[in-house]
């Protein structure tokens, strides 16, 4: 049986990629900030499909949690196979770059960059430990190659995670574990509900997603499945756009 962490598992893409991997057959560690019930409920659906969960609560941007979670996720599964990197926050208020503060640039930087950098290596150290040909898979954003001048500080830090994925492909790749970043575009979720109205103009209408419908989380759970089944084994560092086509444009 493998054994996969998932960072944001409670909602959204994270809950997405963990039903997406129960079904292929691994055991899921589901990680969460503070949404307890959500968290149990992405368990729950996880045991219906026979495999098995465990709860971590833990913010990924605070260093003592994030070593806390690694242990726990080692305890409840033992080694582990997969390491998927998803839990990230949009700013809480849009700041044109001009006036953006250092407050929020610090909250995104430590819990979408600094989080998945320093999980990486710590998991990535206990799969050299353990022998484990294991994969590393970081969920970053088109934000990574869009400008959007009122959001700078999110779009550094899902930059960031680029370069992040090639460092850790050309460190990891002697240890036979390979690395990768996955790029969603417009996905349903609780972070893109608010902009539902405009997104649906601009995804139905104007065709910003050439594919003409909203992504899912199911979505991106495929193509992390495709990573962690072994269906890229001769592939490392690289970047796979889950996003109907927006990366086109
Ligand atoms: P949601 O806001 O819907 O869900 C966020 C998830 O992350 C929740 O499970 C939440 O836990 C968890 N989380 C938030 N902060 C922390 C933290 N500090 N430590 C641990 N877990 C945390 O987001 P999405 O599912 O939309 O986004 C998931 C990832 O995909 C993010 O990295 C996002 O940047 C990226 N993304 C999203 C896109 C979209 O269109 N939705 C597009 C491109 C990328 P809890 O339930 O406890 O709050």
């Amino acid at each position: 049986m493998s054994a996969a962490l998932v960072t944001g598992a409670s909602r959204g893409i994270g809950r997405g990629i963990a039903l997406a991997l129960a079904k292929a057959g691994f055991d899921v560690v589901v990680n969460y900030a503070s949404n307890l019930g959500a968290a149990e409920d992405t368990a729950a659906e996880i045991e219906k499909l026979g495999v098995r969960a465990a709860l971590v609560r833990a913010d990924v941007g605070d260093a003592e949690d994030r070593a806390r979670l690694v242990d726990e996720a080692h305890e409840a599964l033992g080694a582990l196979d997969l390491l998927v990197n998803n839990a990230g926050v949009a700013p809480k208020v849009r700041a044109d770059l001009l006036e953006a503060t250092e407050e929020s640039f610090d909250r995104l930087v430590g819990i979408n960059l600094k989080g998945p950098y320093f999980l990486t290596q710590q998991v990535a150290r206990r799969m050299i430990e353990h022998g484990t040909p294991g994969k590393i898979v970081t969920i970053s954003s088109m934000s990574a190659y869009t400008a959007s001048v009122n959001r700078g500080d999110y779009c550094v830090t899902k930059a960031g995670l680029g370069m992040m994925t090639k460092l850790f492909a050309a460190r990891l790749a002697e240890h036979g574990i390979t690395v990768f970043e996955v790029r969603p575009g417009i996905i349903a979720t609780d972070m893109t509900s608010a902009v539902q109205e405009k997104y649906d103009k601009l995804i139905l209408t104007d065709g910003i997603t050439p594919i003409r419908r909203w992504g899912t989380p199911e979505d991106v759970g495929r193509a992390v499945v495709a990573i962690a089944t072994d269906l890229l084994p001769f592939s490392t560092g690289q970047v796979i756009d889950v996003d109907g086509g927006f990366h086109l444009r």
